[in-house]
């Protein structure tokens, strides 16, 4: 029988652990709004933002679903699809409301679904990171870098061109270069109008397989000859070769030791990586568009590629990159998150808590923004150097000026032909 003294030191027990609990200041959250804020930040991005507002005033969280090429579809999905589901949750569950919204649909993983999973997903860690005082790097286990470095990107329309761009990251302090020599496809375009073409048929830059199998390994070569061991060389192919020709080139350009080439195959000849690396020990990137595990757990567990690329914004953000991560160190796999051209300051921030805590890091893609993105997006990270620096405020550590982004509204669609579209001598597509 339990004595009265006992009782009474039991009370004090439950009473001190409650006093413990509300000191931690964690009472129930809920999320209470959400905002969408499409925006060109004026110039010409379109840049899909989410902003989750909770019952704590003040607390919000923000994340990027941003897509350049559905940016309507992304914002009818989260107003009319998610936002009603997700009101009166809790943000505190990040796994379960992102496993729940990725069921929500019944179809998982389509484009749309993952940039608004995305977006979830970054604003819910935000808000974690704010309500436990501490940046998003912390909660992911900490830094395991100083700074997250950076591959910056040097084209030109020569080869000279193409070193001097080179030289000048290199006295700025970038180690990892990508260099192309005329965009995605330069060196294997036969210019408009030039050799055997269809009579009234295309006209254009025609791109020819041989000829960039030709012409891309001498550029390397020149590189290496004028400019030495040092730099460390990316190169992206686009998916513009055929899986034969992809074969090829991954063995030619074995002699100038490669950091990696990227995008050598189309995604949907991913089985063919098997064969790149029965035959060459050129290091292969691949994975910027993919959506769904089934394209890159097959790849990461059969050690086929060396770096995965998916960008965090359209894997489904933090939760499902780490996860990626964590795969990736089991067999050797590094990172190398898609970062470059019409991403935005968000998703940048979200790849750098990641990178500073992710022992699988391999390299960072640059991306630089204007001032006025950096006015509209205070915290957006520091390029120095080569490296990528945040600020290590609680949470992502970035916020958005809503009214400066609501005054330059999403661009309409343009219609007509874009970059995607390439084209051979005889006008037939070639894979963008
Ligand atoms: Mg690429």
């Amino acid at each position: 029988m339990m004595l009265r003294r006992d009782f009474a030191k039991a009370a004090l027990l439950i009473a001190a652990e409650r006093c413990l609990h509300a000191a931690r200041g964690l009472p129930e959250l809920k999320i209470t709004d959400v905002k969408v804020i499409p925006t060109s930040a004026g110039h010409n991005y379109s840049w899909v933002f989410l902003k989750i507002l909770t019952s704590e005033p003040g607390l919000y969280g923000i994340g990027s679903a941003s897509n350049i090429n559905e940016a309507p579809a992304v914002v009818t999905a989260i107003k009319e699809q998610y936002a009603p589901f997700w009101i009166g949750k809790s943000p505190d569950r990040i796994e379960d409301l992102w496993q729940s919204s990725n069921v929500r649909t019944y179809w998982r993983n389509s484009t749309i679904q993952n940039n608004v999973l995305s977006a979830l997903d970054m604003a819910l860690w935000d808000i974690k990171g704010k309500r436990a005082g501490m940046p998003v790097y912390d909660l992911l286990g900490g830094k395991v870098r100083d700074a997250v470095p950076l591959y910056a990107h040097a084209d030109g329309r020569d080869r000279d061109q193409v070193v001097e761009n080179i030289s000048r990251y290199m006295e700025e302090g970038y180690r990892h270069v990508r260099a192309q020599m005329g965009g995605y496809g330069g060196g294997g375009f036969i210019p408009p109008g030039k050799g055997s073409r269809p009579a009234n048929g295309f006209d254009g830059p025609a791109f020819d397989e041989d000829l960039y199998i030709e012409e891309i390994p001498k550029l390397f070569e020149y590189i290496r000859t004028r400019l030495g061991k040092e730099v460390k060389l990316l190169h992206d192919v686009h998916e513009h070769l055929t899986p034969t020709g992809a074969v090829e080139f991954a063995k030619r350009m074995e002699p100038y030791r490669m950091f990696f080439v990227e995008d050598i195959l189309p995604p949907e000849q991913i089985d063919w990586f098997r064969r790149i690396k029965e035959v060459t020990t050129t290091p292969m990137a691949m994975g910027e568009l993919f959506t769904s595990p089934r394209e890159y757990v097959p790849l990461i567990s059969g050690r086929l590629i060396d770096f995965i690329r998916c960008r965090v914004s359209q894997i489904g953000g933090i939760t499902a990159a780490k996860k990626i991560a964590i795969l990736c160190e089991e067999f050797g796999v590094r990172t190398a998150w898609q970062e470059g051209g019409d991403n935005d300051p968000v998703n940048q921030i979200a790849a750098y808590h990641l990178d500073l805590s992710i022992s699988s890091f391999g390299i960072q893609e640059e991306n630089h923004f204007p001032p006025a993105v950096h006015e509209m997006l205070p915290g957006t990270a520091e390029l120095r150097g080569g490296y990528l620096y945040g600020n290590g405020d609680a949470g992502l550590g970035i916020d958005i000026k809503e009214d400066i982004a609501l005054k330059n509204p999403l661009q309409p669609v343009r219609p007509g032909d874009s970059w995607t579209t390439v084209r051979g001598m005889d006008g037939s597509l070639v894979k963008p």
